[in-house]
């Protein structure tokens, strides 16, 4: 889903309220400064102090919805193994689906038939079936009307909708079934048996196609674009059984993967743009689109598969059927419209295509098959190749949202930013990595979607545009959220988080604190190696939190509780300080003597930048260790001048919340700032460092 805008008024409001800091406990000195925290627990305030009883932003919320298993870190077992990789007996249930759809323009509606071939690979017996009906979000009265305002981004703009099911049958029986808001339950006329035993359900459906779809799918015009379009089955797994969270409109997808095969008619002068590989060009191209279709795919530059005089609309009687097929996907959608231009380019043997309207798509779009081939080529570098024949970005009234190798992407801004459909098409190709491929539970873990997505979208804008650096952008975005009380812990379900602080919560912080991870804890090359080592292990699978937590604590070495306590479970900020200082001789040395403070439930290494009497300086760095006995610690360093003056974090990427005590006399300056993600693209895939 597209990135959020920063929140700029509030923040300009935050850099002011940082130095007076109400994020620092000065009467904590007396109590502990790390209350018991049980990892699993979201309800356990953070620190206890008179400051936090009279400041809620600065504790966990209690989250009555909160899961009372262990769904988050089930404990390592022979299907997720204690190294954070699949076990030996890992198992998931497998979808393949055909579906057959007509759309009506006057109408606007889509009717189609869908059939579920269903591969029960758990070792259970299952007696129904959980399906997913996205479309009843738009029936009068819904759960999501209720939770998102109509006129929000995820509300229902007034629209009434749903879907209407007939002729719903299982093994050709006809299945009773009960709906449940967007939950359907198809009751089995007999027992799924486990271990491979198969079913098909199949069912007649239809459904008016809202305007304004909560922002993942619309029509404009003659413009169509479609996704939750077929009713698909929920995710069954191992750690919690049917996955039934309502589609309330914040929160994203789960889904299981298999092949899928569709057909979508349309009216005859319809171009379709789909996931998957078109199955009959000869049917619905020209003979002259089919040959630049064939250049464009051995060519890396652009061809222009239908140009400006092509994409005028054609009144054409009658209509044609577009065949496309999908494998190892969790999802198919596509966009249809009269009047697109359509170019395509390569990389690798990878179609790299976009669809636009013109003019109306606006200038930009003329490049955006380059910048698909672009991102595409850039992640397949940084994270793990492309696994699929082609990538497609469509322009249309959708903000930005992500299905298999299929975007929607929004006009271009008619005015300012020469480069916004590049940032949002990145950012919604970057999500083919992140869950397209690493298929994680997007509904309650945001941040292993949109906030693994923005964490390489880092890496992409600073090599694409490399004085745009993108850290200050992150760490105000999660202040404000901080500052507004709206922070949640990133263990928070979406659908739970303020619509204000989605941005912060779902995608900034979990980047900030992933490469306050890689460039200050674990270090560059060994986090790149155990975040492609993580994504290559789940490729296609169902990781859980824990699973990323082990793997890169696996990979790695490093024991990284305190990390994803501090910055996962929690709504703590990090707030170390330099209490005071002194250069003591001892046997003719200088030894600089540093006294440090934790003032917050968060350690982490420290970085410190010693200016000498002589006027040099000097860099040190303390292991997260030297927190084992409390919240504070003496540094001793040998010096070759007297001290004058100290910096924390001088190269000024470390989120400490309250710089006012971050210096202690004549302190030297810090960095300015730079790339966060240096190193990144240049080290050799698959390599481990
Ligand atoms: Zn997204």
């Amino acid at each position: 889903m597209a990135r959020y805008p920063v929140r700029v008024p509030v923040i300009a409001a935050v850099v002011s309220v940082v130095a007076c800091s109400p994020v620092s406990h000065p009467s904590q000195a007396a109590s502990p400064a790390v209350a018991p925290v049980r990892v699993e627990s979201l309800t356990v305030p953070v620190v206890r102090s008179a400051e936090t009883e009279r400041d809620p932003r600065l504790m966990t919320r209690p989250d009555p919805f909160a899961r009372l298993d262990r769904m988050d870190w089930p404990p390592p077992s022979k299907v997720r193994e204690a190294s954070g990789r699949p076990g030996p007996e890992y198992w998931q249930q497998r979808a393949d689906y055909d579906i057959v759809a007509t759309l009506d323009t006057t109408r606007h509606t889509i009717k189609g038939h869908v059939t579920l071939a269903y591969t029960n690979n758990s070792p259970d017996t299952l007696r129904y079936v959980w399906m997913q009906l996205d479309q009843n979000l738009y029936k009068p009265g819904s759960a999501g009307s209720y939770l998102f305002p109509e006129d929000t981004r995820f509300g229902d703009r007034g629209f009434d909708g749903g879907y209407e099911i007939q002729n719903l049958v299982a093994n050709g029986t006809r299945a009773a079934s009960e709906v449940s808001g967007t939950q359907m339950r198809v009751q089995l006329p007999e027992p799924l048996a486990p271990r491979g035993g198969k079913v098909t359900i199949a069912m007649d459906y239809g459904f008016a196609v809202p305007e304004h779809g909560s922002d993942r799918m619309a029509r404009d015009g003659p413009l169509y674009e479609i996704a939750q379009w077929y009713p698909r089955v929920d995710v069954y797994d191992d750690v919690r059984g049917w996955n039934t969270d309502p589609y309330l409109g914040q929160g994203e997808f789960y889904l299981e993967y298999g092949d899928i095969s569709f057909a979508v008619t349309v009216p005859a002068g319809y171009v379709v743009a789909g996931s998957g590989v078109l199955q009959n060009p000869q049917e619905v191209l020209t003979a002259a689109q089919q040959a630049r279709l064939a250049t464009a795919a051995r060519s890396d530059s652009i061809v222009r598969i239908i140009g400006e005089a092509e994409s005028r609309p054609l009144a054409t009687a009658g209509t044609k059927t577009w065949r496309f097929r999908a494998q190892h996907v969790r999802d198919v959608a596509w966009a249809g419209a009269p009047d697109f231009r359509w170019d395509a380019t390569s990389w690798k043997g990878v179609l790299t295509q976009a669809y636009y309207e013109w003019p109306k798509a606006g200038a930009e779009w003329a490049r955006a098959a380059e910048e698909t081939q672009w991102t595409i080529r850039t992640y397949s570098q940084f994270v793990m190749p492309f696994p699929y024949p082609q990538a497609t970005s469509v322009a249309g009234p959708v903000g930005g949202m992500e299905y298999p190798m299929l975007v929607f992407v929004n006009y271009a801004s008619q005015e300012s930013d020469p480069n916004g459909v590049f940032g949002t098409l990145d950012h919604e190709h970057g999500h083919e990595w992140f869950p397209m491929i690493v298929g994680s539970n997007e509904r309650r873990y945001a941040w292993m979607d949109e906030g693994f997505n923005t964490y390489i979208n880092t890496f992409s804008n600073e090599q694409r545009f490399p004085r745009n650096y993108q850290w200050p952008e992150y760490i105000d975005n999660w202040k404000a959220s901080v500052l507004t009380g709206e922070q949640r812990p990133l263990m928070t379900p979406p659908d739970r988080v303020p619509p204000e602080a989605l941005g912060a919560i779902g995608y900034r912080k979990p980047a900030a604190v992933l490469l306050a991870l890689r460039n200050h804890v674990v270090g560059r090359a060994e986090f790149d190696h155990a975040f492609r080592d993580y994504a290559a292990a789940w490729a296609f699978k169902h990781p859980t939190p824990a699973d990323f937590f082990r793997s890169i604590e696996s990979s790695t070495g490093k024991d990284l509780a305190w990390f994803w306590r501090g910055f996962f479970y929690t709504n703590d900020v990090l707030d170390i300080g330099i209490d005071t200082a002194a250069t003591i001789s001892s046997d003719g040395r200088s030894i600089a003597m540093i006294q440090l403070r934790r003032h917050t439930s968060i350690p982490f290494p420290v970085e410190m930048r010693l200016k000498l009497s002589d006027g040099s300086t000097q860099d040190v760095k303390l292991p997260v260790d030297v927190w084992y006995l409390g919240d504070r610690y003496t540094a001793t360093i040998p010096v070759h001048a007297p001290l004058a003056g100290i910096r924390l974090w001088p190269d000024g990427t470390v989120p400490d919340f309250n710089s006012s005590n971050d210096t202690w006399g004549s302190a030297p300056p810090g960095d300015k700032m730079g790339p966060v993600t240096t190193g990144g693209l240049v080290s050799s895939m698959n390599t481990h460092p």
